[in-house]
């Protein structure tokens, strides 16, 4: 017997014969929870209604006055299908029996009342009530254990830097804080009846993932997981026009459920950050010109280029004369202010596709691709005017600069082309300075 089980058991014992009724209802008194106690059907049932909430079973005697055990139990069985009702009698009247069935006895206890048996009866009816309430108990608290593990996860994902969205299928099924956030959506769900996914807000960008390209594929999914990670690379701008870089890192759970976890990392400071080191390789400090390392790859294409086509290409070599002076007798800073408005006049005066370099302190070099000597003359011309007409810093200063112009001819490569400009604007220094010389 197990007495820890009725420790927790209310019942309702009706019994229309004192001695008996007293008896009993003492001794389960001692061993349940409560016993509360009625004289007849009728004041069972009022008892019952009264503490319906609290009594877990009814024990009832069948032959009573004002009501009977068994219409008594079948008005209770109205209000609670599943009361477990246990009937104790002293005769096994057919009638009486057929009646029990109906109402739904669950078990006898015969009269005399043996306790042992009848505390058999009530373990016996409340078995199955006891066991579907340990089945909710266990039930609440696995739910409850779930949900704290799920508000964990969560709580995990919204404290992430990274914009991270879970999908099932092709569908976006949970996003974190960061997402809603960046994209200042109030809630997912605001999200999903929008009919948007994370791609309609990818930017047109040379380099990235976009969605014109997302939309020629038969998965977005697929397409961007099977993409190599340096081209997971996406410009997302989010409804205030903010325009962030991002890296796609794709996991894939295989499961029941197959799902997966994208995560966005903002790079949009190192992607800066690789421009600019990227402009520092290629640019002179101080000018903004193309420095020599630069040009060397540009001119060796150019070279090419020009030979294959037969197009014509010149170069433009002009130094500053006696900039030396400048120096002494103005000062070093002076003599910056003067090369960048050099560099200044310079890009006024080319087109487009040519190439200004910083060749050395204060010499420049011009490449002019789909130029010829006469044309690469009247820019160097163009160049000397501006440079002494000019007036330079705040102190107008008079400065001028010589010029060495050459045009690339079949024998030429790109060692002879530049020696070529080299010794020309050498000739110009000698011929006096502040002159073009072309040949
Ligand atoms: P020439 O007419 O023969 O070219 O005479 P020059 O004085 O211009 O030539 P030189 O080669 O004797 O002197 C070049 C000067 O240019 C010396 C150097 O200090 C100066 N220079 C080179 N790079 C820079 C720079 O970045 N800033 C400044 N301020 N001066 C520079
Ligand atoms: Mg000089
Ligand atoms: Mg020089």
């Amino acid at each position: 017997m197990n007495k820890e089980i009725l420790k927790d058991i209310s019942v309702l014992y009706v019994e229309d014969e004192n001695d008996v009724r007293e008896f009993t209802s003492k001794l389960l008194g001692s061993l349940l929870k409560k016993v509360y106690v009625a004289q007849n059907g009728l004041e069972g049932l009022e008892l019952y209604k009264e503490n319906q909430n609290d009594i877990d079973l009814i024990i009832s005697d069948i032959n009573m006055p004002k009501m009977n055990g068994l219409d008594m139990c079948e008005q209770i069985r109205k209000i609670n299908n599943e009361m477990p009702l246990v009937i104790t009698s002293a005769h096994n009247d057919t009638n009486f029996l057929r009646k029990a069935i109906e109402v739904g006895v669950n078990t006898y206890a015969m009269k005399p009342i043996d306790l042992y048996q009848l505390i058999e009866s009530i373990i016996k009816a409340m078995e199955p009530i006891l066991l579907k309430r340990k089945l909710i108990e266990l039930n609440l608290s696995l739910e409850s254990k779930i949900e704290q593990e799920v508000s964990k996860i969560k709580s995990i994902l919204d404290a992430q830097d990274n914009i991270i969205i879970v999908t099932h299928n092709e569908n976006i099924t949970n996003v974190n804080k960061k997402f809603l956030d960046f994209f200042e959506i109030k809630d997912f769900d605001d999200f999903t009846s929008s009919g948007k996914n994370i791609f309609d807000f990818f930017q047109e960008e040379f380099g990235f993932i976009t969605k014109e390209k997302i939309n020629k594929q038969e998965s977005w999914i697929q397409y961007i997981k099977d993409l190599h990670e340096i081209d997971r690379i996406v410009k997302i701008k989010n409804s205030s026009n903010e325009e962030k870089i991002f890296a796609i890192n794709v996991d894939f759970y295989e499961n029941k459920d197959n799902y997966y976890v994208f995560s966005l990392t903002d790079i949009t400071k190192l992607k800066e950050k690789s421009n600019l080191l990227e402009y520092q390789a290629s640019h002179d400090k101080l000018t903004g010109l193309f420095n020599r390392n630069r040009f060397d790859e540009l001119y060796s294409k150019e070279i090419k280029r020009a030979k294959r086509y037969e197009n014509n290409l010149s170069i433009i070599l002009f130094d500053i004369d006696d900039f030396k002076n400048v120096n002494d007798n103005y000062g070093h800073q002076i003599g910056d202010e003067v090369l960048i408005e050099i560099s200044k006049i310079l890009l006024n005066n080319v087109r487009e596709p040519d190439i200004c370099v910083r060749w050395g302190g204060e010499e420049f070099l011009i490449l002019l691709p789909q130029t010829n000597l006469e044309g690469a003359k009247a820019v160097a011309e163009k160049i000397r005017v501006t440079i002494i007409e000019k007036p330079l810093t705040e102190k107008n200063l008079p400065i001028s600069a010589s010029f060495g112009v050459c045009q690339m001819d079949e024998n030429d490569d790109d060692f002879s082309l530049i020696s070529k400009s080299d010794k020309l604007l050498y000739l110009a220094k000698k011929s006096g300075k502040n002159i073009v010389i072309a040949q």
